[in-house]
Order: structure tokens, then C-alpha cells, then sequence
């Protein structure tokens, strides 16, 4: 993946191993990863640095985590995805309404933590992503739209589109399209990614544009108008 395409996740935790588990698994995951290990290292954080989303701990030094998620909201709408320690604590963060976009338990699974990642990220994207395409996409309603039409796309789909909307005009590669349909890291077939594309065409022959071209033995190309 490119630098200038990679998300970058802040991850809050003070506890090292955990800290460092998390930002493993991240950049395993396709992301930048930077840790804080305090609190109020936040705010001066996400004012000087480009954050795509933050992994905030509950417990920490400096700043606690609720404190921290509302001095962020006051000048970001960063997503923020909260770790607590008990099931008991998210019916009392849910009540607090701190603005935080998701909340884990731990003991978490990292795959846990990934998947709700690009959950919230995906929701953070602007629906067109890609100007000079001659379709947009719609992250809440997972649609494409041209003009006045809409086509409902599956989550595999859409995954895919959004992948190659990063890169309007250039060769995406199988291996890579994989990994951004499938976040669980399912073992599957290039074979899969090309019947998706399949379905995806004919989405898009709904709308009366052939955006994408196969690239024989190397993968897709978005093609932009
Ligand atoms: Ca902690």
C-alpha cells in the first residue's frame, strides 16, 4: 500500500504490551500505527498530526480516556473507538454520550479490534471519495451512484470499489484487493476476487458505465472519465 493512501491510527494505551500488540496487528493490517502511552498527549496529538482514527484506553495516565474522547470531539470528529476493561462499563459510556464511534471489551480479539477499525473508518469516508469519477460512493448505504441512480453494492463489493477508487488510474493487485474485501483474513481464491468484479460490472452496466479493466495476470484498473 502506499504511504500517501495509508490510514493512520493512533493507538492510546498504557499498558506496553497491549500498546504494542495493537499497533502490530494494525500495521498488519495495512495501517500507520503510533502509540501514546499517556493521555494528555492526545489533544496536542490530533492537533498537530494527521489521524485517521484513535484506539483510546479507558484507564490512563495524564488524562483518562472519557476525558480525552471529549476534549477531542470539541475540535475533531476523528473517529474514536473506546477499549474498556468490563462489558458493565459500556452501558455507562453509551450514557455519557461522549461522542466515541464504537466500544470494545477487553480481553478483545485484535481481529475484533481490525474489523471494527474499518467499520468506523468506513463510516468517517466521505461518500465520494474519488472526484473525476464518473460515480460516486455511498459509505452509509454501501450504493454507487451516477446521476439519479443507485445500485446497492454487497459488503465484499463495496470493499473492493472503495479500494479502487483509492487509486483511480492504477493497477490494483489481486493480493491487495483481497485484503481489503476480507477482513478476517478468510484463506480465498484470486478466483474470488474475480467474480466479484464480475458482479460489480454488471452493477455498474445498471448504470450504464464500465469503469473498471482487467489487467491480465496483474489485477484491475479503475478508470477515470
Ligand atoms: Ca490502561
Amino acid at each position: 500500500m502506499e504511504a500517501s493512501v495509508k490510514h493512520h491510527i493512533l493507538i492510546v494505551e498504557d499498558e506496553p504490551k497491549i500498546a504494542a500488540a495493537l499497533a502490530d496487528y494494525v500495521r498488519a493490517a495495512g495501517y500507520d500505527a503510533s502509540i501514546a502511552e499517556r493521555g494528555d498527549l492526545v489533544p496536542g496529538l490530533v492537533a498537530t498530526r494527521h489521524v485517521d482514527a484513535i484506539l483510546l484506553d479507558l484507564m490512563l495516565p495524564g488524562m483518562d480516556g472519557l476525558d480525552v474522547c471529549r476534549t477531542v470531539r470539541e475540535v475533531s470528529q476523528v473517529p474514536i473507538l473506546m477499549l474498556t476493561a468490563r462489558v458493565e462499563e459500556v452501558d455507562r459510556l453509551l450514557g455519557l454520550e461522549l461522542g466515541a464511534d464504537d466500544y470494545i471489551c477487553k480481553p478483545f480479539s485484535l481481529r475484533e479490534v481490525v474489523s471494527r477499525l474499518r467499520a468506523v473508518l468506513r463510516r468517517s469516508a466521505p461518500p465520494d471519495r474519488a472526484p473525476g469519477l464518473p460515480f460516486s460512493l455511498d459509505a452509509d448505504r454501501h450504493e454507487v451512484r451516477a446521476g439519479a441512480r443507485a445500485v446497492a453494492l454487497t459488503p465484499v463489493e463495496y470493499r473492493l470499489l472503495a479500494c479502487l477508487c483509492e487509486r483511480p488510474g492504477k493497477i490494483v493487485s489481486r493480493q491487495r484487493l483481497l485484503d481489503a474485501a476480507y477482513v478476517d483474513y478468510r484463506v480465498v481464491s484470486d478466483r474470488t476476487v474475480d467474480s466479484h468484479i464480475r458482479n460489480l460490472r454488471r452493477k455498474f452496466e445498471e448504470l450504464e458505465l464500465a469503469p473498471i479493466a482487467s489487467i491480465y495476470g496483474v489485477g484491475f484498473r479503475l478508470e477515470p472519465e
